[in-house]
């Protein structure tokens, strides 16, 4: 059985979460907008929230992970309609809104943190004629990252347009 506590302060200064009242508040998503999963779901929690701060954070919580066998949910905006960021073996949520880096707009290509949310990615981009192709109503809370995961789909990720 895992030493929540010992695994936390393992990370060496990652940000973890192991309150039980967040970590649970964290392994929701809108997952009871659907009756069935409500029932479902409904006692569905992590051990703990990790949120890394970047890439080389991510790998090393993923490795530590692996190595211990511990189940690892990623976690955008928590805004999806299923379950998907419900961590249905407990072990770590990985939050990931910490990544939300916003680079440099040029020739209509951006780079962005998969934590970026999509109602900063088009506020960045508005003033210089470009706009957001397709989004969700919860752009203001929504990660691209948990935008692209969840479902959106298509064959070149052309996802900004010039409207100028
Ligand atoms: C009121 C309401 C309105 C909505 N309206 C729309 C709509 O108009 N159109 C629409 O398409 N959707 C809509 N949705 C669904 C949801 O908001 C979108 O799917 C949104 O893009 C999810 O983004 P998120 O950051 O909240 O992802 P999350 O819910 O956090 O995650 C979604 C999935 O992606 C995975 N994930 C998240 N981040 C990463 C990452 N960095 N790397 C790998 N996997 C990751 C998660 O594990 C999960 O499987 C709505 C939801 C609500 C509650």
């Amino acid at each position: 059985m895992t030493d929540w506590a010992a695994f936390a302060a393992s990370l060496g200064g990652i940000p973890c979460e192991t309150d039980p009242a967040l970590v649970k508040q964290r392994s929701r998503d809108f997952y009871w907008y659907s009756p069935v999963l409500k029932q479902q779901l409904r006692h569905v929690t992590a051990d703990m929230v990790v949120a890394p701060r970047d890439e080389a954070e991510v790998i090393e919580v993923i490795r530590r992970c692996y190595a211990e066998r511990i189940a690892v949910t990623a976690r955008g905006g928590g805004t999806g309609n299923y379950g998907q960021a419900m961590p249905l073996h407990g072990g770590v949520v990985l939050d990931l809104m910490q990544l939300n880096s916003i680079g440099e707009l040029r020739n209509g290509m951006l780079r962005v943190g998969a934590g970026a949310k999509l109602g900063e990615i088009e506020a960045r981009c508005k003033p210089l004629g470009w706009e957001l192709r397709m989004f969700p109503s919860t752009r203001r809370t929504a990660s691209i990252g948990g935008f692209v995961a969840g479902g959106f789909r298509r064959r070149r990720f052309d996802q900004l347009r010039h409207v100028a």
